[in-house]
C-alpha cells in the first residue's frame, strides 16, 4: 500500500432515508467502525469516515444523518445533494429498487444531473437475481447505468466499490478555498458599540470597502485590514447606516444577527464591560456556538472602567460566562482604540482552532489512556465501553465517539474538557456526539 498524503478524496453518499445508505456505508467501511444507529436526539447533517479498499484510502461521508421532520424530506435530499456537489470527489446516489423511484428521488436526480462530478447511481435491495428488473427501471432517472447491489447481503458491493474508486480522481478536488479575506460577524446586543467600533477600525485603517461596482465584494461587507491581513466584516451597513433599534425592531436586529453569523466563519461578540452580561448577550453567545462558528468575545468600553469594576467584572466573567471559557477574550476601547489591534489575533488563533484536525490515531491513542483511568460510568450494571473515535469534520471540529452504550452528558463534557486540555480549541465550538453499537 502507498502512503497517501494530504486531503483523501471524498465519496458522498446520497439518498432518501431507508434506501439504505448506512447499510452501504457500512459494507465501505468494512467491519471496523459499524454505524448502526444514532444516538437520539444527536442529529448532524453529514458524517464522514475513513475507509480503505484495494490498498486505497477515501473518505466516505454520509450525508443522511438529518432529521427530515425539521425541513421536510425534499428540501433535506435538496441540501444533501448540494453540498455532496460541492464537496466530494465522486457522489453515491442510493436508490431502493424495491421501491422504485419516487419523486424525492426525482427531485434529487434532476440536482444531481448538473452535477460535474462523477455519479454513481445505485440500485440497491437487489438481493436477488429476480429484482434486477427493478434496478433497470433506474435508467429513467436519467443518470446512467444503475448499478443493482445488496448492500444487506453484500451482493455486487465489491464491485460497486472498485467502480467508485475507479471514478475517483488522481489526485482529490482541492477544498473549495472560499475566496478572498476570512468572514468575521460583529454582533452584540444594542448600544454595545459595534457601530463606533466598526468605524474605528476603518478609521484605522481607511480602507472600508462599501461598494466596489464589478467586484465580488458584497456591498453589505467592509473590508478591514487589521494586523497587517484584510478581514471581511459582514453585513455591516446596518452598523454604518445606523438602523431604528427601537422596540418593534428587535426582531429584525435578531435575524439581522442570525443572518451575519451564517455567513460568517468566526464572530465577535461584542458585550458593553461597564454592564453586567445580560440574558441578550447569552443569546448573541448561543447563537454563534450553535451555528458552529469560531467565537471572539471582546469587552468593549474598557475606557470607562477603574479598578473595582474591573475586579467585579472579573468575578461576573467567571460567573456568567463560564460555558465558553474556551472562547478567545479581549479587551478594547472603540472610544481609545485601545486593543483593537489585538483583534487580528485573537480572530487568527480562534479560527486555527477551528480548523484543526486531529489525526485519528493521536486522538485514539490520548483517548484510549484517558479511558482507561477514568471509564464511564455504570449505568443499571453495564459501563459502556468506548471503542473508537474518530474526528468527523472540521470547522467546528465534530468528534464521533463509537461506545458500546450511552454516554453521560457529564461524561461527555468530561471528555470535551480533555480534549480541549490536550488539543487546544481554543476559540472554537467542539461537539462530540456518541455512536451506539452492540
Ligand atoms: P438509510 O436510512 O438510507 O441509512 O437506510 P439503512 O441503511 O438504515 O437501511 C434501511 C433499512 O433497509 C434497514 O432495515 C436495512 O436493513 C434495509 N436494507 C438496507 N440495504 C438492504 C438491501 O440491500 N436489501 C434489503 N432487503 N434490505 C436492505
Ligand atoms: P451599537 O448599537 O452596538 O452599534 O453601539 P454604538 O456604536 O452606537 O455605541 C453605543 C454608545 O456607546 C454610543 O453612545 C457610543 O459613543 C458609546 N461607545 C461605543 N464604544 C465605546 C467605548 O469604547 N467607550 C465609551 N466610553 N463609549 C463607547
Amino acid at each position: 500500500m502507498t502512503e497517501q498524503t494530504g486531503p483523501l478524496p471524498v465519496v458522498a453518499i446520497v439518498g432518501r432515508p431507508n434506501v439504505g445508505k448506512s447499510t452501504l456505508v457500512n459494507r465501505f467501511l468494512g467491519r471496523r467502525a459499524a454505524v448502526v444507529q444514532d444516538t437520539p436526539g444527536v442529529t448532524r447533517d453529514r458524517i464522514a469516515y475513513e475507509a480503505l479498499w484495494n490498498g486505497k484510502r477515501f473518505t466516505v461521508v454520509d450525508t443522511g444523518g438529518w432529521d427530515p421532520k425539521a425541513s421536510g424530506l425534499g428540501a433535506s435530499i435538496t441540501r444533501q445533494a448540494e453540498y455532496a456537489m460541492k464537496t466530494a470527489d465522486v457522489i453515491v446516489f442510493v436508490v431502493d429498487s424495491q421501491v422504485g423511484a419516487t419523486d424525492t428521488d426525482l427531485a434529487a436526480a434532476r440536482i444531481l444531473r448538473r452535477s460535474d462530478r462523477p455519479v454513481v447511481l445505485v440500485a440497491n435491495k437487489v438481493d436477488d437475481e429476480r429484482s434486477e428488473a427493478g434496478a433497470a427501471e433506474l435508467w429513467s432517472l436519467g443518470l446512467g447505468e444503475p448499478q443493482p447491489v445488496s448492500a444487506l447481503h453484500g451482493r455486487a458491493s465489491g464491485d460497486l466499490l472498485d467502480l467508485v474508486l475507479d471514478a475517483l480522481p488522481e489526485a482529490p478536488r482541492e477544498q473549495e478555498e472560499e475566496e478572498g479575506p476570512r468572514r468575521v460577524a460583529l454582533v452584540g446586543r444594542p448600544n454595545v458599540g459595534k457601530s463606533s467600533l466598526l468605524n474605528r477600525l476603518a478609521r484605522d485603517e481607511r480602507s472600508v470597502v462599501d461598494s466596489v461596482a464589478g467586484t465580488t465584494v458584497d456591498p453589505v461587507d467592509s473590508i478591514v485590514t487589521l494586523g497587517g491581513e484584510e478581514w471581511r466584516f459582514v453585513d455591516t451597513a446596518g452598523l454604518r447606516r445606523k438602523v431604528n433599534t427601537a422596540s418593534g425592531m428587535e426582531y429584525y436586529a435578531s435575524l439581522r444577527t442570525e443572518a451575519a453569523i451564517q455567513a460568517a466563519e468566526v464572530a465577535v461578540v461584542l458585550l458593553a464591560a461597564d454592564e453586567v452580561v445580560s440574558e441578550q448577550d447569552q443569546r448573541v453567545i448561543t447563537q454563534v456556538i450553535e451555528a458552529g462558528r469560531a467565537l471572539v468575545i471582546a469587552f468593549n468600553k474598557w475606557d470607562v472602567l477603574d479598578e473595582d469594576r474591573r475586579l467585579q467584572l472579573e468575578r461576573e466573567v467567571e460567573r456568567d460566562l463560564a460555558r465558553v471559557r474556551w472562547a478567545s477574550r479581549v479587551n478594547v476601547s472603540a472610544k481609545t482604540g485601545r486593543g483593537v489591534d489585538k483583534l487580528a489575533q485573537h480572530l487568527r488563533q480562534a479560527l486555527d482552532s477551528w480548523e484543526t484536525r486531529v489525526p485519528t490515531a493521536e486522538l485514539n491513542t490520548y483517548v484510549r489512556a484517558l479511558v482507561q483511568e477514568t471509564p464511564p460510568p455504570a449505568r443499571g450494571g453495564r459501563a459502556p465501553k468506548i471503542k473508537y473515535v474518530t474526528q468527523a469534520d472540521v470547522r467546528p471540529p465534530r468528534f464521533v465517539v463509537f461506545s458500546t452504550g450511552f454516554l453521560e452528558a457529564g461524561y461527555r463534557r468530561f471528555l470535551e474538557r480533555k480534549l480541549r486540555e490536550r488539543f487546544g480549541f481554543h476559540g472554537t465550538p467542539i461537539e462530540i456526539s456518541v455512536r451506539v453499537r452492540e
